[in-house]
């Protein structure tokens, strides 16, 4: 036991000794001075000077109680309140029955009783008052973000249980605390200076959870959580943390957004607290104002919705309640516009809630991977399809399917695709896929090789929702696709806005450079038609020539158009 608390020579631990007897401190020199590199003060006074040059290399301190100048109470108390001495364990030499008790309560981290006992028990306690300090130094770094000093997460969530209990489950109200676009502060002002960022938010946080009371951690790379008692007036509360913050960052251009569940007496989880205060946060956009919002009723009933979908979602496949629909893109680069192929967008009649637009459950499903399943079910769908159409009109209409970003991440999507087209006796020119253009930034090169080799195997790639992403122009000619589709928010308004039209001039433009046909989506009227036929587009989809159709009326447009061609 006694060699855990020796160090080789030159590096043994270094302990003083605090008292005015000479004897004393001798007989004390005698036992420890072979295992530690000891020192001696004959008084407070003294001591305190010799305590604050070397608190960081101190680890402990023998105080006997009486002294003259200052006495070791005193001392005591001093060390006890001062931040940075705090954690140099002090151990008191008493021979007063009842003081050990005052000393252990004013945070002493032993007693040694005089007259001594037996050497090998003043060693041992000397030595396990050393290793109980270091202990939890290294408790608090590891239960500590080493950046900001504010709890980790699993510690957070650990005392903030401790913290319920002992209060008795009193209210507490959970706070999320993002960082707006902090990975672009990253990337264009360096780690170093996010770190910095970092930095100021957590002080900032702590000095607020210092103020009203609770928790404060670090739990994401641009996140922090606290955990605070209720407050009715919270958003006065958090305004004033805002300004604060906007003093210390002024300078730094970085604005946050808080979500928050109040605790409002219904029983709750911390950890499902803070599920709900971080889904208040992420409904807020990331814009250049610091705001924040509450979990309320609202969330709560898309929250509910949601789930419900989600658990929906296996019959409805199974049962056939997923419906492709299909939208004619017309080319119209001819002087009469020409069917030239679909897209397939998928719509969900629900027995009881109705129809539900994929608005409405895409997004879920890419957040919890079910996308996956209802892609696999509208490709097969759609193969099917073009197949029929194949074999009825003996011509083949090709269709566009979605590819979500989570579909380009699956290791066999090749594979799956190459089964479905092979399976419907078709050639891969005909099941065309669109990929949003924000999903080539997710992770551009993994993304570059994926469809590159789509396309080796004979995939026409499209690019969804172009003017959305964030492609720069050099990247987008390394980028493997076959046509641009223009997001119809730039269409919506060419016919009045003459910046509008443009852009979309511009990017007809930046096609023509790719050597790939533009198509406009969201098209819903014959201005519209007339100003892309000007501004070069090749292909036309929306409104204004057709509704994404159910298959049967699909079938009696081309049956419609095949007559006229007669
Ligand atoms: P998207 O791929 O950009 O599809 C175009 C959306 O615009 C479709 O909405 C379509 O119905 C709508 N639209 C077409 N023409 C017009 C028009 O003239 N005016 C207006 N206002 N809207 C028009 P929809 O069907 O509600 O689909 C929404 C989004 O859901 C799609 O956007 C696509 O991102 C996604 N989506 C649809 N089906 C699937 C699918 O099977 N798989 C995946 N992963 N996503 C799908
Ligand atoms: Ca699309
Ligand atoms: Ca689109």
């Amino acid at each position: 036991m006694q060699e855990l608390f020796t160090r080789e020579k030159g590096l043994e631990r270094k302990i003083l000794i605090v008292d005015d007897e000479y004897i004393e401190r001798e007989m004390l020199a005698a036992m420890l001075s072979d295992l530690y590199d000891v020192s001696y003060s004959e008084n407070g006074e003294d001591a305190l000077v010799f305590i604050k040059e070397n608190k960081y290399t101190l680890s402990l301190v023998i105080l006997d109680l009486h002294m003259p100048k200052l006495d070791g109470y005193s001392l005591l108390k001093i060390i006890r309140s001062d931040a940075q001495l705090r954690r140099i364990p002090v151990v008191v030499l008493t021979s007063e029955k009842g003081s050990e008790v005052e000393c252990l309560q004013m945070g002493a981290a032993d007693f040694i009783t005089k007259p001594y006992e037996a050497p090998d028990i003043v060693r041992a306690r000397v030595g396990r008052a050393i290793e109980l300090a270091e202990d939890s130094i290294i408790i608090h770094e590891t239960e500590r973000d080493s950046l900001t000093k504010l709890f980790n997460k699993e510690f957070f969530f650990e005392y903030g249980k401790r913290l319920d209990r002992q209060r008795d489950n009193s209210p507490m109200d959970a706070v999320v605390v993002d960082i707006n676009r902090f990975r672009i502060v990253n990337a264009l002002y360096g780690r170093s200076y996010g770190d910095e960022v970092l930095k100021k938010i957590g002080n900032a946080l702590h000095d607020f959870v210092n103020n009203v009371g609770g928790l404060a951690c670090r739990s994401g790379s641009n996140s922090f959580d606290i955990y605070i008692p209720h407050y009715d007036d919270l958003e006065e509360k958090i305004k004033g943390f805002f300004s604060k913050l906007e003093q210390s960052t002024k300078e730094n251009k970085v604005t946050v957004r808080v979500g928050i569940c109040l605790d409002e007496g219904q029983p709750s989880e911390m950890v499902e607290k803070f599920d709900r205060a971080r889904l208040a946060c992420h409904k807020l956009s990331s814009g250049y104002t610091n705001c924040l919002g509450f979990y309320d009723s609202k969330i709560q009933n898309r929250e509910i919705y949601e789930e419900r979908l989600i658990k929906d979602m296996d019959t409805a496949i199974e049962e056939h309640q997923f419906k492709v629909y299909f939208q004619p893109k017309y080319n119209i680069t001819a002087e009469v516009p020409r069917l030239t192929s679909a897209e397939a967008l998928v719509r969900w009649f629900h027995p009881e809630l109705g129809m539900i637009s994929p608005g409405d459950f895409i997004s879920v499903f890419e957040n919890n991977g079910l996308i996956q399943k209802l892609d696999r079910f509208v490709w097969s769908e759609t193969a099917k399809q073009i197949k029929q159409w194949k074999q009825k009109y003996g011509k083949s209409i090709p269709v566009s399917v979605n590819v979500s970003r989570v579909d380009i991440f699956e290791p066999k999507l090749e594979e799956i695709l190459l089964d479905i087209v092979k399976g419907n006796s078709l050639s891969t020119g005909e099941l065309l896929l669109e990929i949003t253009e924000s999903a080539y930034t997710d992770d551009s090169m993994q993304i570059v090789e994926k469809v590159s080799s789509l396309r080796n195997k004979g995939f026409k790639i499209e690019m969804d929702d172009f003017g959305c992403g964030y492609s720069s122009l050099n990247m987008l000619t390394a980028l493997p696709i076959d046509a641009l589709k223009l997001d119809m928010k730039f269409i919506r308004n060419i016919e009045t806005n003459p910046k509008d039209y443009s852009l979309v001039c511009i990017m007809t433009e930046i096609a023509k450079l790719l050597n790939v046909p533009v198509i406009a989506e969201g098209v819903e009227t014959k201005g519209q038609v007339d100003l892309l036929k000007k501004a070069g587009c090749d292909i036309i989809q929306g409104y204004y020539f057709s509704k994404p159709l159910p298959t049967k009326e699909f079938d009696a447009l081309i049956d419609k158009i095949k007559s006229e061609d007669i």
